[in-house]
């Protein structure tokens, strides 16, 4: 279903913000990226603003490290992609994640054990308050579990114009989450003694061993009978979470979506062991619940819980839990209405906490 706004107004030139009259606007104002994590529940009565500004600019960091300012209208992934090329190290996890650079600081996007504040050193935003630009260290940005202080105390405040990464020019590959670190096994397993340069052919991803090579990449020609860790380089993990991404999540060309609908819990450790009871009340003594320990506390995947009360798959009209991973839905039919998705939503929320005793929330930002 489609939905309008009174006003789209794109920014090309961040310094248009210092003139535009905001007051003359119809109100309220959304500040928009890609759009990718946002459900509009209706037609939106005020102006959606883009930051559409492009570019990068690359500066010298402190020791093994390189400083990079990238525009706010930059697509993150061309940016995970870029700096894979480059064999700079940091956003490799984040690959194939939706969405442009200025939303990435406010979601503080996160995949496979790395989040944006890993990376992020500055965020540049124009303060619409002050009607001034200012330069926010990311520690002073409030970064947790997919939440900035974008998001809640400073939400409508600050208009983001760019984010400067840091990023290591030196290996530093994360691996254990998210079975990363079985399928690069996996990967390499299966390319047996061929060479990396069939690499990108068997794999599909011809871009393997395009752009300037670190010094941390292998040559073409090396063997590999083993690649220990301090060998694998950026644009091999790329291409290895972008396999695993593919495998299990929608193709946004191909049907809708907005990544993951809900945040995952962290609960405390007595509650968790009445998750496990009742987990193992029906699946068997043996059976181990998934969950990742977050200090004294657990947090338990909801696809999980999801796919234990019997949504995977499920429809509700147009709007469906994804049958590959059930932690998303879906618009199946791309006909799907906006009160159909909350719907599911809610029946979801609903099941869980009867069954569960946690209360889930939603990632995707209601509009
Ligand atoms: C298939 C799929 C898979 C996904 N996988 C992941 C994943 O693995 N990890 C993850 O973390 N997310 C994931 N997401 C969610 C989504 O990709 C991220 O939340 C992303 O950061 C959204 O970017 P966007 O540009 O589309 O922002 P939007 O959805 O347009 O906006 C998101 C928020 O940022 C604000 N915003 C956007 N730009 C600016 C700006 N310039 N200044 C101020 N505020 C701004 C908006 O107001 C809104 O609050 C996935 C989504 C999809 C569809």
């Amino acid at each position: 279903m489609r939905v309008s706004c009174r006003l789209y107004v794109e920014v090309t030139d961040p310094e248009d913000l210092l003139t535009l009259d905001f007051n003359a606007l119809p109100q309220p104002l959304f500040v928009m990226g890609g759009g990718s994590n946002l459900l509009f529940t209706g037609d939106f009565p005020g102006t959606v603003l883009r930051m559409a500004n492009q570019g990068r600019s690359v500066m010298p960091g402190s020791t093994g490290h390189l400083v990079v300012r990238v525009a706010a209208g930059v697509v993150f992934d061309d940016f995970c992609a870029w700096a894979a090329a480059e064999g700079l190290w940091g956003p490799e996890n984040l690959s194939l994640i939706p969405g442009e650079v200025g939303a990435s600081a406010v979601q503080n996007i996160g995949a496979y054990g790395v989040e944006a504040k890993d990376i992020i050193d500055t965020v540049h935003a124009f303060d619409r308050q002050e009607r001034r630009f200012v330069d926010i260290p990311s520690a002073d940005c409030g970064y947790g579990y997919r939440t900035s202080l974008f998001k809640t105390d400073w939400k409508g405040r600050y208009i983001i114009i760019a984010v400067t990464f840091r990023l290591s020019t030196v290996p530093q590959p994360k691996l254990d989450y998210g079975g990363v670190r079985k399928a690069i096994e996996r990967r390499i397993e299966g390319m047996g003694s061929e060479t990396y340069a069939t690499l990108g052919l068997l794999e599909g991803g011809a871009h393997l061993w395009e752009g300037r090579r670190s010094q941390s990449d292998r040559r073409v020609s090396d063997p590999i009978p083993s690649i220990p860790d301090e060998n694998l380089t950026p644009q091999f993990i790329r291409d290895t979470i972008i396999g695993i991404r593919e495998q299990k999540l929608p193709d946004p060309k191909e049907i809708g979506s907005a990544g993951s609908f809900f945040c995952n819990p962290v609960i405390d450790r007595e509650h968790f062991e009445r998750i496990v009871s009742i987990a193992k009340a029906e699946n068997g003594p043996d059976y181990e619940v998934p969950h990742y320990d977050v200090g004294e506390k657990v947090k338990v995947p909801a696809a999980w819980m999801i796919d234990q009360c019997g949504f995977k798959g499920m429809r509700l009209g147009g709007a469906q839990v994804y049958p590959k991973q059930p932690l998303v839905i879906v618009n199946a039919t791309g006909a799907a209405t906006p009160e159909e998705i909350v719907a599911l939503e809610r029946r979801v929320i609903g099941t869980i906490r009867e069954k569960y005793g946690i209360e889930l929330h939603p990632e995707v930002e209601h509009v």
